[in-house]
């Protein structure tokens, strides 16, 4: 079938049995004689796709019922602009700085209020997770803002910080839906799709009702506050009819597999399969290990020119798109639910030979 070992940070591997599914399904989606790429949103059948999709997404995070989910489309980019737009009272946020796509959305925040970073990993190139006791949250500021994974760099929260009752919003691009997490703790979570869940074009939010407003303290697009999405239930334009379609058989895909508890064991057996070699290997870590992402692991050799050589020869052994990003270098090797175990042991076999050839 010519599949190949698919590391890439996003878009990446989706389950083969959704691809499948989705395959046998483009001519005629469930006896409609059309595509559901094809097919109206305002029909039954596909506002049938969204409610089940947003139900079974409620069971498999267990999100409170004060909780709204809405899709929405400009990528988890966009929203970098819609969280100080629709949570700002004060005009004053809180950053926790732990890569490029925090600083990102701190830029983004910071033309509209005063924004603080209380807390940075930038001095080691973002290569941990900075210690949350003591952060100095001020006393009116309107929400606590983290990225939870890290994609580019490999760290990851482990603990969430202590807000001091202040929201807390999370960029969850990268880990959401890898493992199970208490919805309540948080104001806010976000994720565009294409990391672990579906196609690019979608990101699923996830709000405390009590933080839906209307009373904005800016003048914000229509379609960028999130009272309007949630008043018309995504719908208030076209979705991404498609990407939300993908999502919804990934969802049941992790409910068939035993939900996110089962999610999480495979997600933590792979990864600890690829760490627990790279520690006993002429490999470089580049990521402090209480930091450790278990869906992105970054590593290097002892000098870029092979690293491109692993990069050109594993191809050779189907595994492709490991090459990292050009701010850690070297290769990344993202390992989301999609992927499986023994993609990850293909790519320890490879790193094994390549390791006795030329690192030794
Ligand atoms: C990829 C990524 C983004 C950017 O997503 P877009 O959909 O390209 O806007 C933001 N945050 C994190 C954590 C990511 O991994």
């Amino acid at each position: 079938m010519g599949r190949v070992y698919n590391f890439s940070a996003g878009p990446a591997v989706l389950p083969l049995d959704c691809l499948l599914e989705c395959q046998r399904e483009l001519l005629d989606y469930d006896g409609t004689g059309m595509s559901i790429i094809e097919m109206s949103h305002r029909t039954k059948t596909f506002e049938g796709i969204v409610e089940e999709a947003k139900k079974d997404l409620k069971e498999l995070l267990n999100i409170p019922d004060n909780y709204k989910i809405v899709f929405v489309q400009g990528g988890a980019t966009l929203q970098f602009s819609c969280v100080p737009l629709n949570l700002m009272k004060n005009k004053k946020a809180d950053y926790i700085l732990t890569g490029e796509f925090s600083e990102k959305a701190y830029n983004e925040a910071k033309r509209y209020g005063d924004c603080a970073i209380i807390a940075s990993s930038k001095d080691k190139n973002y290569s941990y997770i900075p210690d949350l006791s003591n952060l100095k949250i001020r006393e009116d500021a309107d929400y606590v803002y983290i990225c939870d994974n890290n994609t580019i760099y490999g760290t990851k929260y482990k603990e969430y910080p202590n807000t001091l009752g202040k929201p807390l919003v999370a960029d969850m691009s990268s880990s959401f839906l890898s493992q199970p997490i208490d919805v309540s703790k948080f104001g806010v979570i976000f994720a565009g799709v294409q990391k672990n869940v579906g196609p690019s074009g979608l990101v699923i939010l996830i709000i405390r009702e009590d933080l839906i407003r209307d009373d904005l303290e800016f003048t914000v697009p229509t379609l960028l506050k999130w009272k309007t999405q949630v008043d018309a239930d995504s719908m208030y334009n076209t979705p991404n009819t498609f990407s939300i379609y993908m999502c919804s058989k990934v969802f049941k895909w992790l409910k068939s597999i035993g939900g996110l508890e089962e999610m999480e064991k495979r997600n933590k057996e792979k990864a600890k399969i690829l760490y627990d070699y790279l520690d006993n290997s002429k490999y470089i870590s580049t990521v402090e290990k209480s930091s450790r992402s278990i869906m992105n692991v970054p590593f290097k050799t002892k000098s870029p020119t092979l690293d491109e050589l692993f990069i050109k020869e594993a191809k050779k052994y189907n595994i492709v798109s490991i090459k990292g990003h050009r701010k850690v270098g070297g290769m990344r090797a993202s390992i989301y639910n999609a992927m499986p175990i023994s993609g990850v042991e293909a790519l320890v076999d490879f790193m094994k030979k390549f390791e006795k050839e030329y690192l030794l």
